[in-house]
């Protein structure tokens, strides 16, 4: 492999509760036209990873640009493409494999992960990016080791192929074997939570009594319950659909049609839901003045944890419209945030970030909240700054202790002295 420049690109928080994934580029070359199709590619990925039912914040985004001598992918089921080398050596299938499954062999993922580690340890997915105008993903099981063409395709292929990565979700498309021919070895129920061979109660997900097991148009058309609904209404219905996981008969789907199972489909109500929940998990929010239940986070002495300001809102479930325009910051404002109690904690930062620039516009150290008091009183922060025209700012600050392993703070924010309270 010839050349690697690293960015780390979007930071929303501490990698210990974000999905942490790091974007490599594969069969770029060195050519200006090249980085600039790459650099749009990753913004381009990101805008898709920020959409329903995913969410920005549930992520840190890294890049790692591998320089190729050739532009594209090779193509060994199409010799008229000719022959390329790319530096994982990725190729548009195999014989025995469609052309769409766009693959790096074992030992190539091996040095790409080893790279990766030497450079992001903590990565959570790597998402190789192929620089081909073919349509074509895929997923290794278990690897957390995407390929995704940034050709044809590349904003649906994309959403589904970290479908797999990000919530586990299998694919609800079929093939022409049944489930024991495909899965001679493995058999029983998948771990998936949108695929399952189990059709007697309690089912995998919620199915009302009234729709018919298995699944079909036809056999919904005949049930007095659903007179009157077009086949578009129908095919939406929740009920166990055959045909999943690579195969036409003996597993099922929530849905008729689903991302996982085609390009253009949005996501079902299983996997959007599966999606909401790995999101919520991954994308814990600060802990805010009123909030009914605060989120707990695990104190990891050494680690850095950010928190970004203004709080998320796709984090935010129970915050009115009205209170998220007021965290808005606009330019100019005055903004002042106290964060605590942070017990084990020296140091704390307001960070301003500007594409991969970063500022520090405060820092200090936890004072007791209550100063007559000191000693029975918990550590805050406190600081105030004025708002860039643009950017982002973070809370930054690391434990160096952890005298409670398990610890909530909560932050206020006064934007030009007016307290944004939450519900
Ligand atoms: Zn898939
Ligand atoms: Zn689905």
């Amino acid at each position: 492999m010839n050349v690697v420049i690293v960015y780390p690109f979007q930071i929303s928080g501490s990698s210990w509760n974000r999905f942490d994934v790091v974007f490599v580029g594969e069969g770029f070359t060195a050519s200006e036209e090249d980085v600039a199709r790459f650099e749009t590619r990753v913004g381009e990925a990101i805008k898709y990873l920020s959409v329903s039912p995913y969410a920005r914040c549930a992520f840190n985004f890294y890049w790692v640009r591998l320089v190729s001598n050739e532009s594209g992918s090779d193509h060994p089921l199409d010799s008229s493409l000719g022959c390329k080398d790319p530096p994982l050596n990725s190729h548009f299938g195999r014989p025995g494999w469609n052309e769409w499954d766009l693959m790096v062999e074992p030992d190539d993922r091996q040095r790409c992960s080893d790279l990766v580690n030497s450079i992001v340890p903590n990565w959570d997915v790597i998402v190789v990016l192929v620089n081909d105008t073919m349509y074509g993903g895929f997923n290794y099981d278990d690897e957390h080791f995407l390929t995704v063409s940034v050709g044809t395709g590349f904003q649906n292929v994309l959403p589904h192929e970290m479908g797999h990565a990000f919530a586990g979700l299998g694919d609800e498309y079929g093939d022409l074997v049944d489930w024991e021919t495909y899965y001679p070895i493995e058999g029983g129920e998948p771990d998936n939570p949108n695929v399952t061979i189990n059709t007697a109660p309690p089912l995998k997900w919620e199915v009302d009594p009234a729709v018919p097991i298995p699944t079909d148009l036809t056999a919904l058309r005949l049930k007095p319950e659903f007179a009157g609904k077009s086949d578009a209404e129908l095919e939406r219905t929740v009920g166990l659909w055959e045909g999943a996981a690579r195969v036409d008969r003996g597993a099922f789907r929530p849905q008729f049609d689903c991302r996982m199972r085609s390009e253009f489909a949005d996501f079902c109500k299983v996997c959007t839901e599966a999606v909401s929940a790995a999101r919520t998990a991954a994308c814990a929010a600060p802990i805010l003045e009123g909030q009914p239940q605060p989120r707990p986070l695990h104190c990891i002495a050494g680690s850095t944890v950010r928190v970004p300001l203004p709080p998320c809102p796709n984090c935010l479930t129970a915050v009115d419209e009205e209170t998220l325009a007021r965290l808005r910051f606009s330019r100019s404002d005055q903004v002042r945030v106290e964060i605590g109690p942070l017990p084990g904690v020296e140091v704390v930062k307001i960070i301003h970030r500007e594409g991969w620039l970063e500022t520090v516009v405060a820092t200090g150290h936890p004072m007791p909240s209550d100063p007559s008091s000191p000693a029975a009183s918990q550590p805050i922060f406190s600081a105030e700054f004025p708002v860039e025209a643009s950017g982002h700012y973070y809370i930054e600050f690391s434990p160096v202790t952890c005298e409670v392993p398990r610890f909530s703070f909560s932050v206020r924010v006064f934007v030009n002295g007016v307290s944004v309270r939450l519900l």
